[in-house]
């Protein structure tokens, strides 16, 4: 492949060294779970978020279950509850919601944003049965809206921020703050090695400015326990690793040059794709897009694809099959949602990490305009 789509060793290569000294003093340190180096990734998550808390975890669909988990726990939402949840979505999303045996009701999205349509939302939450939405930043762009402030007052509002480190909303959230992690009541995020604030294996935080909930998030990530060998809930261990907390540190304070990389493949794209038969993401020139995936829609996507790849250009589809089409929800597999179900069946991501330098970009676009 000419234009690899990804490739994590070139996305690390800038890291290496300070990568390895880090991981190896978590070595020699002999603290090896927990510890100052996940109190440290702590404190600079909650800086960056602007919350009051942050807690490590060990990936982000741990943070989320953790989340939603936590909220049973203290009789803020309660089993069978409805969750309004985006129906384009990474499953994940929906995993955490299910899993604490809340009901997903799936919202279609905006085929503009790609986000969970706000209209919807609010149509959605006149049910007295929905207490919560989850908020996902999609493909890394900020899907907050004005009216979820108001909303929060009745639902819990949780954000997915797995795909939107580092974003910025233009519209304050319910803590008056408007960095994604902050807009709600909690958020989640992943460090899984593709996002753009990648770890060398698996982690994810939980960023809260509500203390019951942080608190109860790092009980239940440990055994369900407060205090050693005194177990207050049935709990888990999800607990941060510190030689990826090391890694996150390193990288870290790299996020607003990270995101302002894929911005600018992304501006080229923007400016030099002009195919008729593609649908291009709405470019915005600020942080309310940290552009995680660059996702183009097409009616002849696999056709388009098969062309790209015989031409050099490694892409991926994000995602093939919406969450209610999976056969582990067969019970919402008859639910109809053809906006969610169109997006899969048109989208395509074109390569966008440091793997594709602007040259390549613009060749890529080249590529694409030839296609027929
Ligand atoms: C990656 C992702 C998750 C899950 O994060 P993991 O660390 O892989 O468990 C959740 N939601 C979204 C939107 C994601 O992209």
């Amino acid at each position: 492949m000419r234009y690899p789509f990804l490739n994590l060793a070139t996305v690390n290569a800038p890291y290496m060294e300070e990568l390895q000294r880090a991981t190896q003093r978590v070595v020699t340190s002999g603290w090896y779970v927990g510890g100052p180096v996940c109190q440290r990734l702590e404190d600079n998550m909650a800086q960056m978020a602007q919350t009051r808390h942050c807690v490590g975890v060990s990936n982000g669909l741990d943070a989320l279950r953790l989340i939603f988990r936590s909220l049973i726990e203290h009789g803020r939402l309660k089993p069978g509850d409805k969750v309004l949840v985006p129906a384009n979505t990474y499953i994940a999303s929906v995993l955490a919601v299910t899993d604490a045996g809340l009901e997903p009701v799936f919202v279609e999205p905006r085929l503009d944003t790609l986000n969970i349509d706000p209209e919807r939302v609010l149509e959605a939450a006149a049910d007295p049965a929905v207490r919560s939405l989850l908020v996902v930043h999609l493909y890394g762009r900020v899907a907050w809206d004005e009216r979820y402030n108001a909303l929060a007052d009745r639902l819990v509002v949780v954000e997915d921020v797995a795909q939107a480190i580092g974003a910025v909303s233009p519209i304050p959230g319910i803590n008056g703050t408007t960095v994604a992690g902050s807009l709600g009541h909690a958020a989640g995020f992943s460090f899984y090695p593709t996002k753009n604030i990648g770890a060398l294996g698996d982690a994810g935080c939980v960023t809260t400015n509500d203390t019951a909930i942080a608190r109860t998030v790092r009980a239940l990530a440990n055994y369900g326990s407060f205090q050693r060998y005194h177990n207050e809930y049935e709990g888990f261990n999800c607990r941060l690793d510190p030689i990826q907390a090391a890694c996150i540190n390193v990288k870290l304070p790299h996020t607003a040059a990270e995101n302002g990389y894929r911005r600018e493949i992304a501006r080229i794209y923007d400016q030099e794709i002009r195919h008729t038969a593609v649908r291009k993401p709405l470019f915005v020139d600020t942080d309310e897009m940290v552009w995680h995936q660059y996702v183009i829609l097409t009616h002849e996507r696999d056709r388009l694809r098969q062309y790209l790849t015989d031409h050099g250009v490694g892409t991926d589809i994000n995602y093939p099959t919406p969450p209610h089409l999976q056969p582990c929800y067969a019970r919402y597999n008859g639910l109809s949602l053809p906006l969610a179900e169109q997006i899969a069946d048109q989208c395509l991501s074109l390569p966008i990490t440091r793997c594709t330098t602007p040259d390549d970009a613009r060749a890529i676009a080249s590529i694409l305009n030839a296609y027929h």
